[in-house]
């Protein structure tokens, strides 16, 4: 296989640089950058949503937002290649797209797939330009790894749907505008079977929004509680009791999207070696070697699952193969900066903001251990699927939801 550009590749490269150049500032490994997490609320939060929201309408009004969405719904049509040269020079920049993971990265391409015409029409041009973040409430604190044990209620009332639940680790629902949401609208079948997939407004009476804080000091995500929530019936995304299949786009969009993110790119570990001074120890080169090597293999992995992603065949359980490839290269990316770091791994943001960073990196290594399904599950996923393991017990598949223990 030939892993240069093709003439037709590597103009798409130059156009890429041009404009990325001409738009968007280079990226400093030194900059303080906000590591794990910006406050929840507070005006650096806000000023970075706005900041976010700025850079895709720019991406948007140029042709470059949502490289692999088609033209029709405002993305350029293009392919995974083109996407993976695109996340190549993205990666030089300091233009994180992390506010529309949510939206963009998972939302959109199952709304692609399984909206209405009109719910197409109505969400995907404000969400590819950035005007409307969303969330997903998904998780449960009773439905996490196990989410087709989810027990946020809806009933129909007319053209309305009631909900009432509780959600959790809803990641960024404070400042987001709409949500994707799963809801049980079946009990009397298996757990899969009577799922439903909505679209809810986050301004709707009847939801709270309470942050939760976590190791780094900051509140990424929140318990969000759902009170006689009011949902009109056109929100409905696919068929009702049909969730299930409706979330394994969104599910396997996550994944791929989160394994397909590793911002780290080659320089930024050669800048941090060089950074150190310790750039002719033998130790520390070799481990900066293996940082590289992996980041290498989890590029072309990625593009694996894009592919098949573009030729419209699932990637699957290719895509916890990424998400693990990827928690493993933050694990020793984050661990490799701190033994660079020593003792000064310990400062705070006012002595040393650029190690603070790196640390407040290194205690957000485990959100992606468990987001968007843990490092256990996507190992249960690959031993099934891919090496032909026996399965994990899963005594109440085909147990009516109500009659499962609670
Ligand atoms: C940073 C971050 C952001 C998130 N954002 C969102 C969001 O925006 N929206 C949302 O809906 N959710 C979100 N989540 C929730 C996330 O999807 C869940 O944390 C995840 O699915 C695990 O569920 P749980 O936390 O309930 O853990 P549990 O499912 O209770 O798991 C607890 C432990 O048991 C292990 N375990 C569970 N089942 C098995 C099994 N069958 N085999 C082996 N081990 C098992 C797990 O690996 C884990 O170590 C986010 C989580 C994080 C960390």
């Amino acid at each position: 296989m030939d892993f240069d550009d093709s003439p037709a590749e590597a103009a798409f490269r130059l156009e890429a640089r041009a404009f990325l150049e001409a738009h968007a500032k280079p990226k400093d490994i030194n900059s303080v950058g906000h590591g794990g997490g910006l406050v929840a609320g507070s005006e650096a939060e806000k000023q970075h949503v706005r900041e976010a929201q700025q850079w895709q309408a720019v991406l948007y009004d140029n042709g470059w937002a949502g490289i692999t969405w088609p033209k029709e719904y405002g993305g350029r049509g293009g392919t995974s290649v083109q996407q993976m040269i695109w996340n190549q020079e993205l990666a030089k920049f300091d233009a994180a797209p992390g506010v529309f993971a949510q939206g963009i990265g998972m939302a959109g391409p199952t709304l692609i797939k399984h909206g209405s015409d009109a719910q197409k029409a109505r969400f995907l041009g404000p969400m590819l330009r950035g005007d409307e973040l969303w969330c997903q409430l998904f998780s449960e604190p009773g439905a996490g790894s196990d989410l087709a044990a989810l027990s946020t209620k809806a009933v129909q009332d007319g053209e309305e749907w009631v909900v009432n639940g509780q959600k959790v680790w809803t990641s960024s629902a404070h400042y987001c505008d709409w949500g994707i949401l799963l809801t049980r609208t079946n009990v009397d079948v298996p757990k899969h079977q009577g799922i439903t997939y909505f679209l809810v407004d986050m301004r709707t009476p009847g939801i709270e929004i309470r942050p939760l804080h976590q190791i780094t000091g900051i509140a990424h995500f929140n318990e969000v509680v759902l009170t006689d929530v009011r949902i009109p019936a056109e929100n409905m995304v696919g068929d009702l009791n049909r969730g299930w299949g409706v979330t394994m786009t969104t599910l396997t969009s996550e994944r791929t999207l989160i394994g397909g993110n590793a911002a780290i790119t080659s320089a930024d570990v050669i800048k941090l070696v060089k950074r150190s001074g310790r750039g002719d120890d033998p130790v520390v080169r070799e481990r900066a070697a293996g940082v590289i090597t992996q980041m290498e293999i989890l590029k072309y992995m990625g593009l694996r699952v894009q592919t098949s992603i573009s030729q419209g065949t699932a990637a699957g359980a290719v895509s916890s193969v990424l998400k693990l490839g990827y928690t493993k290269l933050q694990t020793e990316f984050n661990d490799f900066a701190m033994s660079l770091a020593g003792a000064s791994g310990m400062l705070g943001a006012d002595d040393d903001p650029a190690t603070h960073r790196r640390a407040q990196q290194f205690l957000n290594q485990w959100s992606s251990k468990l987001g968007g399904g843990t490092d256990q599950v996507q190992r249960n996923i690959v031993g099934e699927r891919i090496l032909g393991l026996p399965g994990d017990v899963r005594a109440d598949k085909d147990v009516a939801f109500k009659d499962i223990p609670k």
